[in-house]
């Protein structure tokens, strides 16, 4: 599995749609400060469903949408969409080849697609468990990262080693099926009391 293309239109500073190809071997994006090199890497972050502004160095999550410059309107909304090869199956999904898209409108409106079809940031989380991809995956390293994997808390550095071990999906089902035996206990306790105020 490996990351083909990114397309962005009207995210940050790119206004018009560019698709950035990625092919065999490392590739690097380099241009003048301020030139948006980051600006790439925070794409990725938000298609796979980054939900916290700052983590994508703006205040809201409006400031994704292309703000205008001096010659140019702002526009409406932003759009992003990553291709990943899946010719290895590692990805959990009956495709060759994986899109998922994340459009936001400034009204707030906003949507996941994955090849096209509708659907739930769930489902984006969903795919990329495991595989280091995922937004809390270590697939992207920032700025600073390392030194807050280093010097944060024993439980944080244990995600990503679950990560890494492939267990987090698991880890999530047991939390979904704990939660919901937890609302069945809470059932069957108010079922006894109005089965005792009967009698
Ligand atoms: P450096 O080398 O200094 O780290 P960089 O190449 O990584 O810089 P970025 O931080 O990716 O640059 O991009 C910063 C630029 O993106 C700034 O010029 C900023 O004005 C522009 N920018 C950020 N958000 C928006 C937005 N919503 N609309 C328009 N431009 C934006």
């Amino acid at each position: 599995m490996y990351l083909k293309s990114i397309e962005v239109q009207g995210f940050k500073s790119f206004a018009n749609k560019i698709v950035f190809e990625f092919h065999n071997g490392i590739t690097g994006i380099v241009g003048p400060n301020g030139s948006g090199k980051s600006n790439v890497a925070d794409a990725v972050r938000w298609v796979l469903g980054e939900q916290s502004a700052k983590q994508l160095r703006g205040a809201s999550m409006q400031d994704v949408i292309f703000s205008g410059t001096e010659n140019r309107k702002p526009l409406g909304f932003a759009c992003v969409a990553i291709t990943l090869d899946n010719s290895d199956h590692k990805l959990a999904i009956d495709f060759e080849e994986v899109t998922v898209a994340r459009r936001v409108y400034r009204s707030g409106e906003s949507e996941y697609l994955m090849n096209g079809t509708s659907c739930r940031l769930k489902d984006v989380h969903e795919l990329f468990y495991d595989t280091g991809i995922g937004k809390e995956g270590y697939s992207i390293i920032g700025q600073g990262q390392i030194d807050k994997i280093l010097s944060g808390k024993p439980e944080e550095r244990r995600e990503l080693f679950d990560e890494a071990a492939g267990i987090v999906k698991f880890k999530r089902r047991k939390m979904v099926a704990q939660k919901k035996l937890e609302d069945e206990k809470q059932n069957l306790l108010r079922v006894t009391d109005i089965l005792s105020e009967l009698e």
